[in-house]
């Protein structure tokens, strides 16, 4: 089974310059700190990144930013809360 990143979801990455992106690791500009997170997290571009990440056409990765709150969030693998706690 294989649990979807919940990056942009759960996290965006804010970068110095304040520009957002759904994680550290895709360079995949969403918007910018200044046109406001909630219009941001609303916007076309996060739903279209949702989209790729949901059928794993992000870059893929085992990023420990996003994969110790994605299984911690997973209501699929209850386990995995187990794991990520003991692994942490
Ligand atoms: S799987 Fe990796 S590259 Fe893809 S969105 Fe999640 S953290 Fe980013």
């Amino acid at each position: 089974m294989v649990i979807p990143c919940q990056a942009s979801r759960n996290s965006l990455y804010l970068d110095p310059y304040g520009n957002l992106y759904p994680c550290i690791v895709w360079d995949r500009r969403l918007g910018h700190v200044r046109d406001g997170v909630k219009n941001v997290l609303s916007s076309d571009g996060v739903a279209g990144a949702r989209k790729l990440i949901d059928s794993g056409k992000c870059p893929v990765c085992w990023n420990a930013c996003e994969v110790i709150p994605t299984l911690l969030t997973s209501w699929r693998m209850p386990g995995c809360v187990m794991w990520s706690l003991l692994h942490r």
